[in-house]
């Protein structure tokens, strides 16, 4: 596999509370959108990658799924009591959202509104729900996708990283071919970028660098409202 990544402040916000993580000797890619008061945000993202790079770190052993949903709770059990230790730092909490290639397989585990994607054939799958008030809304069928785009409640989440002692992991196998990206961004992306852009992007730069900086590049453009992340990994 190969990887290429780009985070940004984005024009709006005074900090990148956003982080990502790339290792591909491990297979692992991963993006996490913090939040909180006083920086909380930047130490609930920064928190819960370290602890999920540490929990990986070793390979796997036999079951990947399970390990992953293992590591994912033991980032959120590490976030949540930091969170309860030190008074500043009370109520952060992250998105995170984890691609771990192994074999010929994508391990997903996911919680909040980052999003990963799979590009196979220049077409552009989501293969996370978002964890957000608007994205069930979306689900029951209340709100278009692009509706969902300019609510004002769209940064309301209903699952996050960190804020409870435990937390539910969404996960998903999926089998890679060769030539398939993997893409795995934050919220601050696809808020001003449409997934029909991001695939026509995709499409029209085959280099992973020049692909990561059109992304971040249009997401500028359109006003860089929020912090925007963008992790893509290229499965061959
Ligand atoms: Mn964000």
């Amino acid at each position: 596999m190969r990887a290429e990544a780009l985070t940004h402040t984005g024009l709006i916000r005074p900090d990148n509370e956003d982080a990502f993580l790339v290792d591909v000797e491990k297979g692992v890619l991963a993006v996490a959108d913090g939040m909180g008061g006083h920086q909380a945000g930047e130490v609930a993202s920064f928190l819960a990658l370290k602890a999920l790079s540490e929990r990986l770190k070793e390979g796997v052993a036999n079951d990947p799924l399970a390990e992953l949903q293992a590591a994912v709770r033991f980032a959120n059990e590490i976030v949540y009591r930091s969170a309860c230790l030190r008074p500043e730092l009370s109520g952060m909490g992250t998105t995170l959202t984890v691609a771990w290639v192994v074999g010929s397989q994508a391990f997903l585990a996911h919680v909040g509104d980052s999003r990963a994607y799979l590009f196979r054939d220049g077409h552009l799958e989501a293969l996370t729900c978002d964890h957000s008030y608007v994205g069930e809304l979306v689900r029951s069928g209340g709100l278009s996708a692009e509706e969902a785009r300019f609510h004002p409640q769209r940064n309301i989440l209903t699952r996050a990283l960190g804020t409870e002692a435990d937390v539910i992991v969404d996960t998903r196998v999926v089998g890679l071919k060769t030539g398939d990206l993997l893409l795995l961004c934050t919220d601050g992306l696809l808020e001003v970028v449409k997934d029909e852009e991001i695939a026509e992007i995709l499409t029209l730069n085959r280099e992973l660098q020049k692909a990561v900086q059109s992304l971040v590049t249009l997401a500028l453009e359109r006003g860089g409202p929020d912090n925007i992340t963008v992790v893509l990994g290229a499965y061959e």
